[in-house]
């Protein structure tokens, strides 16, 4: 994990009008451009094909339409529509029936009502065709409610649905026992967002002790548990407390970002174990592509490359 000084510098940049015209303009413009590295495609069709590529290594995928902080009540429904038509491309396309999206997305900046109504929209057309869908978690303003709205859905009897938890999040360990408690699956995550002292760890040895604690619950008595890191430190462990406590590898898997640590990936599958892969694209994909920079400095200077590299 890359210092939290630099999270909240990318989070800054990546506000950034001009900069994002600029790299709008350039990032995805050719199969070789420099955020194609991290994002399968602009349209469902491209991002199709990028899913059928990682499943041709043995691996499964989650779709996610990029797209987040949505600031009207318009933009969410039209969101909402996009996401079900992905759903009809998926069904469509063969490839497995898995979803990520995020609740600003739907409209939570907006209306919560509203939003609650769009992920039913959308739950209704996925689950009966057997999609699972992944709410990921967004920064510390959202985590209650949140939370809070995967309940409720949970409690009506949604079970195509799972949560994502970040470690760096103080409360996270007491969320775990909670959605433990309710049979309902977890993504573990450590956080991409900058967050403040009062709510979250700010080392990343304290995150990495938070991870390691939550994995051990979430291994043993977890759901399916979805265990979503890069780190080789971190994945040795998991292995690890699977072996200890005889939890077949069949009943957890790891899950990696479309375009990191391929090798690790890679490794993962000829060892035996389950590897999902997170497959983000769309035209909103800046905020998504400046958390991957935020994350490690080498990112950086291949986008930079990337960028002069295409204008030049
Ligand atoms: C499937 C999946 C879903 C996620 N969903 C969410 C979510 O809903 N909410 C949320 O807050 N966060 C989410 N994240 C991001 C997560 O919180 C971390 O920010 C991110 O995974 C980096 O942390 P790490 O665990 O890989 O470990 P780190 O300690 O950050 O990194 C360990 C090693 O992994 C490699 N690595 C990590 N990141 C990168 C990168 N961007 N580029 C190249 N190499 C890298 C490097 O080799 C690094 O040394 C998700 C991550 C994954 C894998």
């Amino acid at each position: 994990m890359f210092g939290s000084a630099s999270k909240a510098v990318f989070h800054l940049i990546a506000r950034s009008r001009t900069l994002k015209r600029l790299a709008s303009r350039y990032g995805m413009r050719k199969p070789s451009s420099f955020a194609r590295r991290f994002i399968a495609g602009e349209t469902a069709a491209e991002a199709i094909e990028a899913a059928r590529a990682v499943e041709s290594r043995g691996m499964t995928v989650t779709m996610d339409l990029l797209g987040e902080s949505i600031t009207s009540l318009d933009k969410a429904d039209a969101a909402t529509r996009d996401y079900i038509a992905v759903v009809d491309a998926m069904i469509a396309s063969g490839v497995e029936r898995n979803i990520s999206l995020k609740l600003t997305q739907l409209g939570l900046d907006v209306d919560k009502a509203n939003t609650v109504d769009n992920l039913r929209k959308i739950l209704e057309r996925a689950e009966p065709a057997g999609f699972f869908v992944r709410i990921d978690m967004e920064n510390s303003p959202y985590t209650e409610v949140t939370l809070e709205i995967f309940e409720t859905l949970w409690r009506h009897g949604h079970r195509g649905i799972g949560v994502v938890l970040q470690s760096a999040l103080h409360r996270s360990e007491q969320d775990l026992q909670t959605v433990n408690a309710l049979g309902a699956r977890v993504r573990l995550v450590k956080g991409a967002y900058k967050e403040p002292k009062a709510v979250a760890h700010q080392t990343k040895a304290e995150v990495d002790a938070a991870y390691a604690r939550m994995l051990k619950t979430l291994i043993t008595k977890g759901h399916d548990a979805a265990i979503a890191t890069h780190d080789p430190a971190m994945i040795e462990l998991a292995r690890t407390i699977a072996r200890d406590h005889h939890v077949a590898p069949d009943r957890f898997e790891f899950q990696m970002l479309y375009g990191v640590r391929r090798d690790l990936q890679a490794m993962l599958v000829k060892a035996g174990y389950r590897v999902r892969v997170y497959v983000p694209f769309g035209r909103e994909w800046f905020p998504y592509f400046m958390r991957r920079l935020g994350e490690r400095p080498a990112n950086v200077m291949f986008a930079i490359r990337g960028i002069f590299g295409e204008r030049g």
